[in-house]
Order: structure tokens, then sequence, then C-alpha cells
């Protein structure tokens, strides 16, 4: 089981830049998500123009489902800046798998509850550490794509790419760092302080 929690208001409106998607995953009924005040503050950020589409589905961390859902909203998803996903961390890793050269944020932060986790099988994998950082990793989770699970970049132990723990496993930094350089990012390794203040890179 888990939760999901939004983050802040201010760290949330400092995402929505430019013309904008939110999904919505409205899936695994019995896992909490804060949908009446999502629904607040999305039209809060509609007000202004900048949301060209709300998108609310299940299940977004079936890849297949993922795709089938959003057939019908590829061009709103293609035309935007930004994708918001209101979600746990594997529903934005799966939206940020689908879309390298979008930018997609993870507006929800997700903490462990106790009990069943179910049995889907998934492609990523969230541990649940109550503050997302997908958004200045591209999206891949530094948690459980770094076996050291380093929140501040790579050990350098990594050998022609793969992880000197895990000899099988690509380097969860150097994916991350490919990410950042695909989006045109890079910068959000330099701004720390910002990302502690905020929890993400284009606060003000
Ligand atoms: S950083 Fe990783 S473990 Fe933490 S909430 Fe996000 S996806 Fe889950
Ligand atoms: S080699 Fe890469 S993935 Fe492995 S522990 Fe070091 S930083 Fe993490």
């Amino acid at each position: 089981m888990l939760i999901t929690q939004l983050k802040s208001k201010e760290a949330i409106e400092a995402l929505a830049k430019g013309k904008t998607v939110i999904i919505n995953c409205h899936g695994c009924k019995e896992v909490y998500f804060p949908e009446h005040e999502a629904e607040k503050l999305q039209k809060e950020l509609s007000a202004d123009g900048g949301v060209a589409r709300i998108i609310t589905t299940d299940y977004i961390c079936n890849p297949d489902n993922l795709k089938l859902q959003l057939k019908k909203h590829m061009d709103a998803v293609e035309g935007a800046d930004a994708v918001l996903v209101f979600s746990c961390g594997v529903g934005v890793q799966t939206v940020a798998g689908m879309f390298e050269s979008k930018r997609v944020y993870s507006c929800c932060d997700t903490y462990p509850l106790p009990g069943f986790q179910g049995v889907t099988p998934l492609t990523v994998n969230c541990a649940q550490c109550g503050e997302c950082y997908l958004n200045y990793t591209g999206g891949i989770c530094p948690i459980t794509a770094c076996s050291k699970s380093l929140v501040n970049g790579q050990c350098g132990g990594s050998k022609n790419g793969m992880c000197e723990v895990d000899k099988n496993m690509e380097c969860g930094w150097e994916r991350i760092y490919r990410k950042l350089e695909k989006l045109n990012r890079l910068d959000v390794l330099n701004c720390a302080p910002k990302l502690r203040k905020y929890g993400n890179p284009d606060a003000e």
C-alpha cells in the first residue's frame, strides 16, 4: 500500500510554466489519492490559460494501458512544454519513460503504508521514499535506479556505464545524466539550494 500527497502549491505552480498537460491517475482505489485537493489546485492552474488539457485516467503504471489511454491526447501532449503527473512515483516514471524528450514532472510525494503491495508487474520501481526526486533526475528514480540510492550524484565506481554493485545493471546516475542532457536540463544538477527549499528546479 502507499499514499500520495501533493507537493506544495508553490512547488507545483513553479512547475506549471508554459503550456502544460496534466495527467491524474485514479487507479489503485485502495490507495489514497488527494482527488479534491488536486482538482481545486488544477482549476486554479487552469485559470491563467496555461493548461492545455487535464487527463484523468487509471493505472498509468502499466505502459500498455498508458499508451492506450493517451492515444486520443497525443496532440496535446506533443504540443505541451511540460507534463504534470499527479500519481505515485511509478506512474510518473512510466510517463517520463514514454516521453523521453518531454519534461515530465511529479506533483506528488509517495509514502509507504503497511499492507498488500499488489502483483502488477512493473518496469520501474518506487521505494516510496516520501520526497519524490523525479523532478530533478529527469523522471528516473535515484532511489531504485542506483544500487546505493544516492541522491547527490554518481559514486564514481561505475565501469563502462555499468553499476559497480550490480554489474548487470546500468549505472542509474549515468542514465540520469544522459536523460537530463537530452532534456537540455543539465543545469538542474547545479541548483541544490533551490531544490532543497522548493522541491523543484524551476522555482523563482
Ligand atoms: S524518488 Fe523514487 S522512491 Fe522517492 S517517491 Fe519518487 S519514485 Fe518513489
Ligand atoms: S555505480 Fe552508479 S548505480 Fe551503482 S552505486 Fe554507483 S552511482 Fe549508483
